[in-house]
């Protein structure tokens, strides 16, 4: 049996400023064969479940292609067709595919990014039986559901297992191959913008829908998904849904998604969440009498698309006269350039972040003016050893950490959200010696570095990842829908 095992993966930020090229897809490019085998097989990624399944199955497997990259704005149309292109083609000559995608992608003429992949599959293989292994911020169209076999997608957020739900796809595929599962699915759709932080797995009111979801598991459907969606992406389809998957039985698959679908519409008011003004945020850390405190930028982190220059956590911590404030990297490839030619141990005064223009904001983000001492220069690489994304190569470019006496800085010519406290360690600075450490994330950090620290708390800066999402234009969202239409969505 031959079975294409791919990875075409994209969160899509819709209102994001940063381009998403085939280079983007990296580190270096996407990879294929052999390359993609040794940087994946063993990794935290879903891609390492559907290539152990494929083994166990005894089956001749080939990778057309590993791509991800980083959240950002609309796949470009050419990486796009490409990246299509390689997935239609391997489909002529396979038995089965297994995909590692993300479900929220949008392409530059695409607005349904996985579903317009999955209707030329379709159309080149008709009855080709594809599975696909989902994050559970996917924003899932009809198109795609009806034309994938297998869909099922992570149950936990910060997403810790990745590789289990590449395994839960590959099982579910060979259960059709031998005849054992029949899948029917549908979908349901609940019209509301979940705040991310609100969907956090273990914790209410998520928690009690997937917990629903693993319910109807148990009690005999083949697979069953809470997706919380990705509210940062102005489409059609945006929004949180249930995904049931059958045997057969397509009045229990709807029944099912029905029920859990009616359980999260009726918790849509602990789905919110108010956004607490960023100087009492500071002034609670600041409150905090000992220990390392974390300072969590909400609103700027790039996995959620944001361009990692805000500069107003470090800003706001500053003025209100903390000292001992770790932060960064934060991405600002001309102040590294400037930092560089100045040279180590020389005193710089200079504008650092917001340089991104960002005309989806309403507020531009602002540069701060800094004055210090170029401390180290050398290049940020390694590979996360944290629980979420374990084994992403990282590559920060060029990295100068910058001290001014009361904030050490990072700056890159990259970026990463805070997965690893190697993203300080490789520098030689270990954030729990820090009083406050300024991290950008919504919630992947805290499995690496909440053990590290006394508190963390959430600040709500501006930026591209924010989830005050009324700061954004909406033109595309399907309509009514909650909290926007409170009344009647
Ligand atoms: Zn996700």
């Amino acid at each position: 049996m031959k079975i294409v095992v791919g990875m075409f993966k994209h969160e899509t930020n819709t209102f994001s400023p940063i381009p998403t090229r085939w280079e983007d897809f990296g580190p270096g490019g996407p990879l294929a064969g052999d390359a993609a085998y040794k940087a994946y097989r063993h990794s935290g990624y879903g891609l390492a479940g559907l290539l152990e399944q494929a083994e166990a199955m005894g089956a001749e497997i080939s990778i057309p292609i590993a791509a991800r990259a980083l959240p950002s704005a609309p796949v470009d149309h050419d990486a796009f067709e490409r990246l299509c292109d390689v997935l239609c083609n391997a489909a002529r000559h396979c038995d089965a595919m297994m995909l590692d995608l993300h479900g929220a992608m949008v392409a530059e003429r695409f607005e349904d990014g996985e579903g317009e992949l999955m209707r030329r599959l379709r159309q080149m293989r008709p009855g080709l039986p594809i599975a696909a292994a989902l994050d559970s911020h996917a924003n899932l169209s009809d198109l795609f559901i009806e034309n994938c076999t297998v869909m099922p997608g992570y149950r936990t957020y910060p997403h810790v297992d990745m590789v289990e739900t590449g395994r839960m796809a590959g099982r579910l595929l060979r259960e059709v191959l031998e005849g054992r599962l029949e899948p029917v699915t549908v979908s349901r759709r609940v019209p509301m913008l979940a705040n991310m932080i609100r969907c956090v797995s273990d914790e209410e009111p998520m928690s009690r829908v997937i917990a629903a979801a693993k319910r109807a598991e148990a009690g005999g459907m083949p697979c069953v998904t809470a997706f919380s969606g990705f509210p940062l992406a102005d489409t059609a389809d945006t929004c949180l849904s249930i995904v049931a998957t059958a045997h057969r039985d397509r009045a229990r698959a709807e029944a099912v998604a029905q029920e859990i679908a009616d359980l999260a519409w009726s918790l849509r008011d602990d789905f919110m969440m108010t956004l607490e003004p960023l100087e009492d945020a500071i002034d609670r850390a600041a409150a905090i009498e000992d220990g390392t405190v974390l300072l969590a930028d909400i609103a700027d982190n790039c996995h959620s698309g944001g361009t990692m220059d805000s500069m107003a956590v470090i800003g706001a911590a500053l003025e209100r006269g903390l000292t001992g404030i770790l932060a960064g990297p934060i991405c600002d490839p001309e102040a590294v350039a400037r930092l560089i030619a100045a040279g180590i141990g020389a005193t710089v005064s200079l504008d650092i972040g917001g340089r991104t223009r960002i005309p989806a904001l309403k507020e531009p983000l602002r540069p701060l003016r800094l004055t210090g001492t170029v401390r180290t220069i050398s290049l940020g690489r390694f590979t996360v050893e944290g629980p979420v994304f374990t084994g992403m190569p990282v590559d920060l470019g060029r990295c100068v950490v910058l001290e001014t006496g009361r904030l050490t800085l990072i700056v890159s010519e990259g970026r990463v959200e805070a997965l690893d406290p190697l993203q300080f360690r490789i520098f030689g600075l270990e954030p729990s010696r820090f009083r406050y450490v300024v991290l950008k994330s919504k919630t992947t950090y805290r499995n690496a570095f909440l053990p590290l620290a006394k508190a963390a708390i959430d600040c709500n800066g501006p930026g591209v990842a924010s989830l005050d999402l009324e700061s954004f234009t909406w033109r595309r969202l399907r309509r009514p829908i909650f909290p926007f239409d409170r009344s009647n969505a």
